[in-house]
């Protein structure tokens, strides 16, 4: 026999009003992030060769690599943490932090100084004419 709404309904609000809330008190209670929470982008600008291969790859326009000014920059509004940037990069030098960016009133940047590596010296090539 099927339950009449008006009991199920009832039976609902009883149990939202006796039970255990399902709504965090934030920042009163803090909220708990999980080892895989997908929380925010994080670079390390001692790998990053300023290739812009994530800039490139981003479907959000989120991130800006300016080779010459040595900078990687990331909107954070604008990251939706599909992670395309981190697969992307050549360098392995970008990850994912748990913890979520703090909230933000206006749209910023956050930018990144970066010194590329010194490009590995080729080895000097055998000289032809040394005597053997
Ligand atoms: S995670 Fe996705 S949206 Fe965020 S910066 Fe990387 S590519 Fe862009
Ligand atoms: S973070 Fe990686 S993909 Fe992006 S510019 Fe640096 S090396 Fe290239």
């Amino acid at each position: 026999m099927p339950i009449n709404p008006f009991v199920k309904m009832t039976a609902t609000v009883i149990r939202s009003l006796l039970g255990t809330s399902s709504c965090k008190m934030y920042p009163y209670t803090k909220p708990v992030f999980y080892t895989r929470t997908r929380g925010h982008i994080s670079i390390d600008t001692e790998k990053c060769i300023l290739c812009t291969l994530c800039a490139k790859k981003c479907p959000t326009y989120a991130l800006k690599v300016d080779k010459p000014g040595k900078t990687w920059k990331i909107e954070r509004t604008k990251c939706i943490m599909c992670l395309a940037c981190v697969t992307a990069c050549p360098k392995k030098c970008l990850h994912t932090e748990n913890q979520y960016s703090p909230p933000v009133c206006s749209k910023t940047e956050e930018v990144f100084n970066v010194e590329p590596p010194a490009p590995a010296k080729a080895e000097s090539c055998p000289d032809k004419n040394a005597s053997v």
